[in-house]
């Protein structure tokens, strides 16, 4: 079976006094959540506090992003991977549509990201997802797999288990439009597919795939009633300890 996740992506929001205060109210509020992981992902400047004072609870940190550089060096504003380790963070989300978007990363600049996380000791959450455009032009499930076949390129079997892939379409990014539980389910059992095809039956099976994209309190459970869906990552719903407990808490 495989252990359902819900991560909460805070994006660039909250001080570090503010990413503490939230950080604490969840905690007592999904303290007897062990149906499922939690993850939480603050800003870098807020991760060392966050994860020292989330230290011994359910909840792990994770970053938002890392350097493509595993060695420290002349990268001016950048963070390894290796860094936020050190900083506390367990997991680093990489590839998000908005980092794609707004920062213009390619799936050689992901892969990297991946790889240089995984040799660091942090895991990966790997975002894929179509844009409305690629939808109605019929390519999302090419899109999607290019991006999880480029994100993943040269990683070994032993690698796939620190690797949770997050499906967010970019179109139900911050936007309140939510795929329909089965149109997520669709593209996660194709992703499932996918990594079947690429590795083994056994990695598919053990494959996380979260669903990201405008999730809510009110429509979590309908999205895990989905068998290929294991989770969520979630992005204005996780910014209030209340919700964002009320979805680690869907069941
Ligand atoms: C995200 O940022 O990964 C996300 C899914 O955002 P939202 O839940 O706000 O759509």
């Amino acid at each position: 079976m495989r252990k359902p996740v819900i991560a909460g992506n805070w994006k660039m929001y909250k001080t570090i006094g503010e990413a503490v205060d939230t950080a604490l109210a969840l905690k007592p509020l999904v303290g007897n959540a062990n149906h499922c992981e939690v993850i939480i992902a603050p800003v870098f400047t807020a991760i060392k506090t966050v994860a020292d004072r989330l230290e011994g609870s359910n909840i792990r940190v994770a970053a938002q992003n890392c350097s493509t550089e595993i060695e420290e060096g002349a990268h001016t504003g950048e963070l390894t991977a290796r860094m936020l380790r050190d900083a506390g963070a367990q997991f680093v989300i990489v590839g998000h549509s908005e980092r794609r978007q707004l920062y213009s990363e390619t799936d050689s600049m992901v892969n990297r990201k991946c790889a240089a996380a995984l040799a660091s000791g942090l895991d990966v959450i790997l975002c894929l997802g179509e844009s409305l455009e690629q939808r109605e032009q019929g390519t999302a499930e090419r899109v999607v797999s290019g991006q999880l076949t480029g994100g993943l390129s040269g990683l070994t079997a032993s690698d796939l288990d620190r690797i949770i892939v997050a499906y967010e379409p970019v179109w139900a990014i911050g936007t309140g439009r939510t795929a329909s539980p089965e149109q997520a389910q669709e593209m996660h059992a194709f992703i499932r597919r996918v990594f079947m095809e690429r590795y083994s039956d056994q990695a598919a099976n053990d494959l996380r795939i979260l669903y990201g994209g405008s999730v809510k309190p009110d429509n979590i459970a309908g999205l895990m009633s989905q068998q290929d869906i294991d989770g969520a990552l979630v992005g204005g719903a996780s910014l209030k300890a209340d919700s964002f407990a009320q979805i680690v808490n869907y069941k």
